[in-house]
């Protein structure tokens, strides 16, 4: 049995930077030995390699400390060898920078040390790329779950503990502000992270580092204390070890008896919780029992409660019932032998173990050459935190949100170029994200690059993509974008957007349908608008603006004869002399400017006619169809005559319009040999793109060819009507229409 005392503030050596030992860096044979220490079949060609590699790849570089850069990744791997962890993971703690820092790839390490090494190097290097923001508890978990669901491999965040913990060690050299921001993500990220793991030094470690820079007055205070106190300490600390070790001996007991001194940061956080100071606390020394069986620690209990009394409250069976983590001991809390409270923790050596390497304890005992998930570690499930968080919430519904989440499943984490991390569900759209961004980038979103390419609307995003999106301020949502949105709140985006654009449809419909019927029986409803008696008609219609009886009229649910007819009545009434102009009947170039241009409309509400394809440019009129919207005839199209002249309106093209029109040509020429041919080429110098093309033979020798082209509009179509007509062997060529077929 041996007499230890390991103040936990001294495993931290460089904690004290006046006595900051001259750097070295770890050698290759020294890491081999580590990683050989504990895993005798590794393979050690593969870190000596690694370690040449690295080498190559820093020389020349130099951290902030003015110390070689290579001693950086020696330094994480040697720690990730001792932890015990296999060749891949301590090859991947030497190359952990190369990629970020150096001319190396993730293709090259993948050729050089094989897939598993390149992965973890991979993944350690995204998170590094990523920023916190850690202001927010619950952003600060979601972080977390995220660096554990992109981690396939749970040696990713291994490694990236290990890095932390060596920049922690170093921080000294970084300026200011560094530290602190840096000390603040890793209390609230890393820390939590290495406990979640169970690697209990690290996050000691992690915390103690974090909480100097962080209060640096009440870190030195402690300190200062616990150097004050030292002696009297030891004295007891040798005291109660002595008389444990006489009663284990006398009790036919073997094992290992430590006093130690708590960690700064958690006895800080004590002092917080119980509102003392250092003077007046008593659980600053605690004991560690270690012996060979599970049955030993409860007899050791047995005889640490007769000896001394427990205080009640104080025992918990963490054996029977393990923490969340797979953490398993038996605690309590006795009167020492001074009268002080002393805190005794049980435990065999495999739990100890554990306790101290969490997760690294699986590579102790377990050779394993695979990758190693979450779910190949039965002693980390999460059913277990979850089951321990069950009884620390009382709340199921709470319980079973945090069932879901830590689930993984539902949701993805993904990343904005800044490097911001935003959460979404699973089946989430590159559209989803934009309007997560922000609505008017969801709204104008044209498309979408995904890890630098680019990557259609709909493609469901995976954790750890980039994305980046694309926008233009011309684009506007459609109906088709509810169909590739899973959020609810990219949907209602879109919905409101696509009411309130067609709400302005119906708002401008209904203002031309009643200034068309107004035309027709001499009545300016432009014009009773501006001078108010339009608005004569809101309270006898319940409407409360202008915008809604338009609205009620373009959505027809008021006819402008009906609402017209009235008005006359009321001005008729009202006063006779005062009779609203007429229009004058010829003002087609002012309706034009006044008309409602195509664009202007949403896109659903827009149709155009089949059967005489008006493309930009042509003289066009509108139809005001039943609940199709509004149909695009040219001017001269047959049908319009048919149509109902009230239900007509004017409607002009936007200017800006680009995207190609089909259009319909016929031709008829004599069949000679390349005729087709002549009509094709005539068709590419004009620019023009052919959709489809029926040919007829005739009997007396002809053809008549039916085309669909694509034009920018009616310029470019006759222009390209003449250049036909111009080809040899050709008789006829005219605008088609439907009625040709
Ligand atoms: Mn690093």
């Amino acid at each position: 049995m041996t007499m230890t005392r390991t103040p936990s503030t001294e495993s931290a050596p460089a904690a004290e930077p006046s006595g900051r030992p001259a750097p070295v860096i770890p050698s290759a044979d020294e890491i081999v030995a580590a990683l050989l220490k504990h895993n005798p079949e590794a393979d050690a060609g593969m870190v000596r390699k690694a370690y040449e590699y690295s080498s190559a790849a820093h020389a020349g570089q130099l951290r902030l400390s003015g110390d070689p850069y290579f001693m950086h990744p020696t330094s994480v791997a040697k720690t990730l060898a001792e932890m015990g962890f296999d060749e891949h993971t301590v090859a991947a703690g030497l190359l952990h920078d190369t990629v970020e820092d150096t001319s190396a790839s993730i293709e090259e390490l993948d050729a050089e040390f094989g897939e598993q090494v390149a992965d973890i190097v991979d993944g350690v290097t995204k998170i590094s790329l990523m920023t916190f923001d850690t202001k927010e508890e619950a952003q600060a978990e979601n972080i977390r779950k995220m660096i554990l669901a992109m981690s396939h491999d749970i040696r990713v965040p291994i490694v990236k503990l290990a890095d932390r913990q060596h920049n922690m060690r170093t921080l000294d050299f970084q300026k200011p502000h560094k530290q602190q921001s840096i000390s603040r993500e890793t209390m609230d990220i890393y820390a939590p992270l290495a406990n979640r793991l169970g690697l209990h030094l690290i996050k000691q470690e992690l915390e103690d580092l974090s909480f100097r820079y962080l209060k640096p007055d009440v870190y030195t205070h402690i300190t200062q204390w616990l150097k004050d106190h030292q002696m009297v300490e030891r004295q007891l600390i040798s005291r109660v070890i002595t008389q444990l070790e006489d009663i284990m001996k006398r009790n036919g007991i073997t094992g290992r008896v430590f006093g130690r001194i708590k960690q700064t940061y958690s006895i800080y956080r004590k002092m917080q919780q119980q509102g003392t100071t250092l003077d007046e606390m008593h659980d600053i020394i605690a004991f560690r029992v270690i012996v060979n069986e599970v049955r030993d620690c409860y007899a050791v209990l047995g005889l640490v409660h007769a000896l001394w009394k427990p205080v009640p409250g104080r025992f918990k069976d963490y054996i029977s019932m393990p923490k969340a983590n797979g953490y398993q001991s038996l605690h309590s809390t006795v009167i020492g032998p001074e009268g002080e409270r002393v805190e005794i923790q049980i435990r065999t050596e495999e739990m100890n173990n554990l306790a101290e390497h969490g997760v690294a304890s699986h590579w102790m005992y377990k050779e394993s050459n695979h990758s190693i998930s979450m779910q190949d570690m039965p002693q980390f499930q999460w059913l277990r935190d979850l089951l321990e968080r069950q009884r620390e919430e009382a709340d199921s519904r709470e319980f079973m949100q945090s069932l879901r989440l830590d689930l993984f499943k539902e949701e993805v984490y993904v990343f904005t170029p800044a490097g911001q991390v935003k959460q979404l569900p699973e089946g989430a759209t590159p559209l989803d994200f934009a309007f997560l961004i922000h609505t008017d980038v969801g709204a104008h979103c044209v498309g979408a690059k995904v890890n630098g390419k680019l990557t259609p609307l709909s493609t469901p995003l995976k954790s750890g993509d980039m994305v980046e999106i694309i926008t233009d301020k011309n684009r506007q949502p459609s109906r088709d974008w509810l169909k590739l949105v899973k959020t609810s709140k990219a949907r209602n985006r879109i919905q409101h957007y696509l009411r309130t654009e067609e709400r302005a449809a119906a708002i401008a419909l209904g203002k031309e349908m009643l200034e068309k019927e107004g035309r027709r029986i001499g009545l300016n409803a432009g014009k009773a608008a501006k001078d108010g008696s339009l608005q004569l008609l809101m309270p006898e219609f319940s409407l409360n603006s202008l915008d809604e009886l338009y609205a009620a009229v373009g959505y027809a649910r008021l006819t402008p004869k009906r609402l017209l007819r009235r008005l006359q009545t009321l001005l008729h009434h009202k006063e006779e002399e005062e009779v609203i102009a007429p229009v004058p009947k010829e003002t087609p170039s002012k309706r034009v400017s006044d008309g409602i241009s195509i664009q202007g409309l949403d896109e659903t509400l827009i149709h155009f006619a089949r059967c005489c394809n008006p493309v930009p440019g042509d003289s066009v009129v509108g139809f005001i169809s039943r609940g199709r919207g509004v149909i695009v005839h040219t001017a001269t199209c047959p049908h319009v005559q048919d149509l109902e002249p009230e239900r007509l309106i004017s409607v002009a093209w936007d200017k800006q319009e680009t995207k190609p029109f089909p259009a319909r040509i016929h031709i008829v020429g004599r069949n000679e040999k390349g005729l087709l041919a002549q009509i094709s080429g005539c068709f590419s110098d004009q620019d023009v793109n052919i959709d489809t093309v029926q040919v007829y033979s005739l009997v007396d020798g002809r053809s008549e060819m039916d085309f669909t082209v694509e034009v920018r509009d009616a310029v470019h179509l006759y222009q390209t009507i003449e250049k036909l007509r111009k080809v040899p062997h050709i008789i006829e060529v005219a605008r088609g229409s439907a009625d040709d077929e």
